[in-house]
């Protein structure tokens, strides 16, 4: 936690973007690092932001956030984001 502060949702947002990335069902989505950070910057947009200052904190918090249903919650935010990026890409080809 270099600046002394994090968002615990902006960290399982983004492994959960990497994952849904890596399945099957979303290999014909581009995957450059733009369209990546598009899709997480998108999700968090819709998502409650849960900042922390401490290790304990972020363990804390990422418990109780890191559920089935919560992470059933934000990976369907993910997947309309990688929809929305997919069907208009701010990447430079
Ligand atoms: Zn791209």
């Amino acid at each position: 936690m270099e600046k002394g502060f994090t968002n615990v949702m902006e960290e399982i947002v983004t492994t959960l973007v990497k994952i849904a990335m890596l399945s099957p069902d979303y290999q014909t989505f581009c995957q450059c690092k733009k369209c990546r950070n598009d899709i997480i910057s998108l999700s968090l947009n819709g998502l409650p932001n849960h900042y922390v200052t401490t290790k304990e904190g972020r363990d804390m918090v990422f418990e109780s956030l890191n559920t089935y249903d919560n992470r059933k919650w934000i990976n369907k935010r993910i997947i309309s984001a990688i929809h929305l990026v997919g069907k208009y890409p701010k990447h430079v080809k």
